[in-house]
């Protein structure tokens, strides 16, 4: 037995000698092993070899199998580490929704109450369609990028011109001449980096209006023309989504939601025709309030974080009319109308309406 300790003494004190890697003097150990078993199981009891290591293969059987049993258990435990490791890397590094800028930039609707982290994550998530870079929509879009709904899409054909700028504060002197919708983008951009705007310089028509509303959760209406509000109001109501819509007159703004999905009225319930032309003048012949327009608007981008966040009471089925000639507010309450070809009981079903 002590010949076969000393025979592996030599070979590894060799093995080390001449740089042999550990595993190769381990292996010639293991060849060791098996030359001396081998000798037993060959060679006749009471052989000098036989009785010079130990008599007995049993000793030897012993240890290899106690050495085999030791090896095996360390591969296994190192392929459960390995594999471990790999599902650890394999999960996805879940980038954290807010940043640290963005969590103290929305310090103050975090600790809201009816806002906190969830409400400030749904601003983050939603997505609204804002038609209009006007009077309107100027403090609308800047208060929604501001507060950081999370995707806003703006809609207008028009240019910056010089006679907007009494009002339509989102757009400056320098920006006369480009479209509404990259100098809003641009502005709510420089406030609010954190956030995606989608400019769409283009009029909302039948053609694109269902493709454009399908992408958003919500609408703000701001135009002042009666076939973008019917045609925003239809395509609204088609697809059950909110429509928030701010209306001026010289001193005077009114806002509503209307929301057919949820009860309330739909635009055309309030106003089932548009005015005979001449009737409701428009802003540049009859002139507005220069405030007035930032009033109302901003009314419009708290009405849309309240739906977001499904706080409050939004302005469903009530009209609010802010007189500021007078300092006066008064709200009224509105009725869905059963003939409403939008959201009356014939309309309901009929798709025909989104198209005209
Ligand atoms: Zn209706």
């Amino acid at each position: 037995m002590l010949l076969v300790v000393i025979m592996a003494a030599v070979l590894w004190g060799i093995g080390a000698a001449l740089g042999t890697p550990r595993r190769l003097r381990w292996g010639m150990i293991a060849g060791l092993w098996a030359a001396v078993v081998l000798t037993h199981l060959v060679l006749p009891l009471g052989h000098p070899i036989r009785m010079a290591t130990g008599e007995s293969p049993a000793f030897w059987l012993m240890l290899g199998g106690t050495v085999a049993i030791v090896l095996l258990y360390r591969a296994g435990l190192r392929r459960l580490r390995t594999r471990s490791a790999q599902a650890r890397e394999a999960q996805p590094v879940r980038k954290p929704l807010f940043s640290g800028t963005e969590l103290e930039r929305y310090a103050r609707h975090i600790v809201l109450r009816e806002i906190g982290g969830p409400g400030q994550k749904a601003l983050k998530e939603a997505r609204v369609l804002v038609i209009g870079a006007g009077g309107l929509g100027s403090p609308a879009l800047l208060y929604l990028a501001a507060a950081g709904v999370g995707t806003i899409g703006v809609i207008d054909d028009d240019l910056v011109d010089n006679s907007n700028l009494q009002r339509q504060v989102i757009h400056r002197d320098k920006d006369i001449g480009l479209p509404k919708v990259h100098s809003a983008m641009a502005a709510m951009l420089a406030q609010n980096p954190n956030i995606v705007v989608r400019p769409y310089q283009r009029r909302l028509t039948p053609e694109i209006a269902a493709d454009l509303f399908a992408d958003y959760d919500l609408i703000l209406d701001g135009t002042d023309n009666f076939d973008t509000r019917y045609l925003a109001n239809a395509s609204a109501a088609a697809q059950g989504k909110p429509l928030i819509s701010g209306a001026l007159s010289q001193w005077e703004g009114q806002l509503s939601v209307f929301d057919p999905a949820n009860g309330a009225p739909c635009y055309q319930c309030i106003f089932p025709n548009a005015p005979a032309p001449g009737l409701a003048p428009s802003c540049a012949e009859a002139g507005v309030l220069g405030p007035l327009p930032g009033v109302v608007g901003a009314m419009m981008a708290a009405e849309a974080i309240k739906l977001i966040i499904g706080a409050g009471h939004a302005l469903r089925g009530e009209m609010l009319i802010y007189d500021a000639l007078y300092g006066e507010s008064r709200k009224i309450g509105l009725n869905r109308r059963k003939d409403c070809p939008i959201c009356g009981e014939q309309g309901e079903n009929d798709d025909q309406h989104i198209a005209g």
